[in-house]
C-alpha cells in the first residue's frame, strides 16, 4: 500500500482551514462575551445596612436611646421611667 499525499491532501485542507477558523471565532466570540459579562458581576451593590433609626437624647441623663424605645412626656424623650419621673417630678417625688 503506497500513501500518496499530494492527491488526497488538497481538498480537506480547506475544510479543516474553515474548522479552525470557525473553532477560533467562536473562542474568541465565547471570550470577548465572557469578558464583558465580567464587570458586571462586581457591579452588584450590597443591601444597605440596618435602616439608621432616629436617636433622641435622654433629657435627664444624657444617654442616646433610639426614638422607638424612648419614653417621651412635655416633649422630652427619656431613657426609662425612672429618669422620666425623676425630670417631671412623678410618683414619688
Ligand atoms: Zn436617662
Amino acid at each position: 500500500m503506497h500513501w500518496r499525499r499530494g492527491r488526497s491532501t488538497l481538498v480537506p485542507m480547506n475544510l479543516f482551514r474553515l474548522l479552525a477558523l470557525a473553532i477560533i471565532a467562536w473562542l474568541a466570540w465565547r471570550f470577548l462575551r465572557r469578558r464583558r459579562e465580567g464587570p458586571r458581576l462586581p457591579a452588584r451593590r450590597p443591601p444597605a445596612a440596618v435602616p439608621a433609626e432616629p436617636m433622641v437624647r435622654c433629657a435627664h441623663c444624657g444617654v442616646f436611646v433610639p426614638a422607638t424605645e424612648a419614653l417621651a412626656r412635655d416633649g422630652q424623650p427619656f431613657c426609662c421611667a425612672r429618669h422620666r419621673d425623676a425630670e417631671t417630678g412623678g410618683p414619688g417625688a
